[in-house]
Order: C-alpha cells, then structure tokens, then sequence
C-alpha cells in the first residue's frame, strides 16, 4: 500500500553503472560549450550511420538522420513508420551557465590587462572567484575568416581566473548581492607590458600575442562568441567513488543519456528523436532555443518525403500524438541545506530518475502541469521495466522555482513530462550527479523510446 523507495545501488550492478559513467565522463571532458557539444554529438551520430536529413535519399520509412541548427542545436530522428503515427522525442538543452566575453573585452586598468564579462544564465557570481577559468569560442575577422579559440583546456595551457578580495582587507559585512558585482567579473590576462609602449602598454602586449597567435585584433572581438567556462575537469567524487563532479552537468548529463538512449534503442514501435537546445539558460529566446522553429521544420521536410502533401496540417496532427519527455535536471536534497525542500517530495542521489509532474513557482505559474494520463503512460512503462525511479518537485511551494522547456513543446499540442537525475550545487562550476541516476535515467530514457 506504501509508496516504495528502492536505491539503485541495491538493484544494479556496480559494473553497468561503472561502465556507463566511464563514457559519460569522457564526453563530459571535451563538451563544455553548446558548440563543443553538438559537434562531439554529431561525431558520435556520424559513427553510428546517422547521415544530416539534407542528404538523405533512401526510404523515408526508414530513417536515422539529424540536421544541425547553426552549430548550436540539433535534432535527431529514427524515422521507422508513418510520422503519422506521432513520435517519441527526449528534448534536453546544451548551453549551461557561464560568462561571456563582452564585444569590447580587453581593457588595461592598474597595469593588468582584462577581459571583461557579461555572465549568461544564473549564476552565484562568487563561484566564479578564485577558480581555473578556460575559454573557448569563434571569432569572426573583418576578412571573414572564422577563427577558433581555445585556451586553458590543454595541460601545457595557461588559464584564466577572477581573484577575489583577501580577508585582510574584506572587512566589510555586505549582503551577497551587494558584495559580488556583475562588473568586477574581469578576467586577467596579462602583466607585461610591450616595451616601446607609454599609454596602456600591458593592453598592447596583449594585443600583440592575439595577433601573432591568432592573427585578430581588438575590434574581431565585435563578432566573435568567447565563453568563459571552469578549467576543472569531471573527477569521481567520494571515497566510494558514487559521484560524478563536473562543469555544466544541467544539461548536458540528459543530453548524453538522451543521446546513448536513441542510439541504444531497439524494436521502436513508432518514430523516435532527440532535440538538443540552446539558450535553454535565459529562457529559450533566440533562434537555437526552444522557442525556435527548426526542429519543426525537419519534423516537416520528413512528412513531404513522405509524400505528404498537407504538411501544415500534418505537423499539427504528429505533434498532438508525440509524447515529449524534457530531460532536465533538478535539485536533490542536500543535507546542509535540506529545508528549501518539501522532504516528502523531493529526490534523493542514488534513488533513480526523478519525474517532474510540475516546475514552475508561486502557484504553478509558468509551468507545463504533466497530465495524470500521461504521467500514468510513463509510470507503467518505468515500472513494467524495472527502472527506479522517484519524485521530485522544486523546492518547498513558494520557496522559489525553475522551468524547463517542457512549457514550448507542451503548446505545440503534444504530451511533455519533465524527468531527469537530481544535481547537487547545480549551477556551479563543479555539479554533483550520482552515478546510479545516471545510468538510471539513460535506462528510463531508453525504455521509454521502446515502449511509449
Ligand atoms: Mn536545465
Ligand atoms: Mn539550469
């Protein structure tokens, strides 16, 4: 009669759930930006016989193909029916909390030469402070030529950092958002300066390493896309080894899963796909987020090969019959700071994936609301293949909130349902998950496409 809670550990072996986190840290050492990642993703579709939707010209009832939106988002089909029918499709984001070089970064002030920020999506500003920092990014120069950018990941690499004000002279009792200021987040980059030079002479030493290097000058910084990310690589965490700590974990931990989910996949039933978005972080705006079209434009060019003539209509028609699962993270119980949570409704590491009825904050607002009937769908599906799973909600009611993409597919017509493992410290430089979600939430992911 009792609801039950089963740990993972308890019920897999350490083997599987070693062998999966093994390959997630792998990929979690090389995709720290949404460009990195859609091109790891994409190299990991091409080995497996994925081909881009553009190119395909064989069967359009028989399909594994993706098509890259402005190497920042992605989409990816296993087309094995009439899309008619309605799809299967697990949507995750790949941009992940950061700071971004400003347009006009480089300034000298005080002698030391600095690259000046602008943070994208919510950060604690203070976990900046004091860290490694590396930067990877493009840059566009006035010829048009693309140049890309990317320092502090190699071991022979210098970083970057943020110094913070030493306690001897941090006397000052501040509220938080007083304390640490948006535009104190400057990076340093340099010390020496060019000899010959009087006037900002440390700038110009700078200036003169990016040309050499680089071949850019200060004004390709107006279009160029640099960001600002830990030097901190994935490391297992805890002395027994449960735990993975890494950067940017929200999303790219559903990503991954996602991603092992469809190309694991066996004996669909009906079409299946990932979607991988950007600016999931400040709020899906822009034309690679979730408010975008592009995924619904190859959802289209796939029903005209398939000799539909209506495709309008026909969009409309396969969106209502797909079932959406938006694959996200969400905030395990920490100990240290366990009453933002209700404890009766919030998920613990290592006791599987968390289904998410609802996010959103004060009231529900802003939120897609999972029906009952769907959410029973999933439950039986979970349940019928023995995968472990748990609830979870986002911190006690008015406490505060979050939300997911879950809101832009569910007003599209179709069915969406938030699920994903919990974090610890989300949004900060070094995210927990547990293993045993992890592993648990590529099994819910990978059931749900077989059997939905
Ligand atoms: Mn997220
Ligand atoms: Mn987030």
């Amino acid at each position: 009669m009792k609801m039950e809670e089963k740990n993972v550990w308890h019920s897999r072996g350490r083997e599987e759930i070693e062998d999966f986190a093994k390959d997630y840290i792998d990929f979690m050492r090389v995709a720290k930006t949404e460009r990195l990642t859609v091109r790891v993703v994409e190299g990991q579709l091409k080995r497996a016989g994925f081909i881009p939707l553009e190119e395909f010209a064989g069967n359009p009832l028989d399909m594994a193909v993706y098509q890259v939106n402005r190497k920042k988002s992605l989409a990816v089909f296993r087309i094995v029916d009439d899309l008619k029918k309605g799809m299967t499709l697990i949507v995750a984001h790949i941009d992940s909390p950061r700071l971004d070089l400003k347009p006009k970064p480089l300034v000298e002030d005080e002698r030391i030469a600095l690259f000046k920020t602008h943070y994208y999506g919510g950060v604690k500003k203070y976990h900046w402070l004091n860290i490694p920092l590396e930067v990877h990014g493009v840059v566009f120069r006035a010829d048009g030529e693309e140049v890309e950018i990317h320092i502090g990941d190699k071991p022979e690499d210098p970083v970057f950092t943020i110094p913070d004000l030493l306690p001897h002279l941090d006397k000052e009792d501040q509220k938080i958002s007083e304390k640490f200021q948006a535009e104190q987040l400057n990076l340093i980059v340099g010390t020496i300066p060019l000899s010959g030079e009087e006037k900002e002479a440390v700038k110009m030493n700078v200036l003169k390493i990016l040309q050499e290097r680089y071949g850019i000058n200060e004004e390709d910084f107006v279009s160029a896309e640099i960001e600002v990310v830990p030097a901190i690589p994935p490391r297992e965490v805890g002395l027994d080894k449960s735990l993975v700590g890494a950067y940017g974990q929200d999303d790219r931990v559903c990503a991954y899963t996602a991603l092992r989910a469809i190309l694991e996949a066996q004996n669909l039933p009906r079409s299946v796909g990932i979607i991988l978005l950007d600016k999931e972080e400040i709020g899906s705006d822009g034309n690679t987020g979730a408010k975008a079209r592009f995924y619904l434009k190859a959802i289209r060019s796939i029903l005209k090969l398939q000799g539909v003539k209506d495709s309008e209509y026909a969009l409309d028609e396969v969106l209502e019959k797909t079932a959406v699962i938006s694959a996200d993270v969400c905030a395990g119980v920490d100990p240290n700071y366990k009453d933002v949570h209700d404890l009766h409704n919030a998920p613990r590491l290592g006791y599987g994936v968390a289904l998410v009825k609802y996010t959103g904050s004060r009231g529900k607002y802003s939120t897609n609301d999972a029906h009952a009937e769907f959410v029973g769908r999933i439950r039986k599906v979970l349940n019928e293949n023995g995968v472990i799973w748990q609830v979870a909600t986002f911190g006690k009611v008015d406490r505060g909130g979050a939300g997911t993409v879950a809101k832009y597919f569910a007003e599209k017509g179709s069915d969406v349902v938030d699920m994903g493992p919990a974090l610890l410290g989300m949004h900060s430089p070094f995210e927990i998950v547990s293993k045993a979600d992890l592993y648990e939430t590529y099994r819910a992911y990978k059931v749900l496409l077989e059997n939905l």
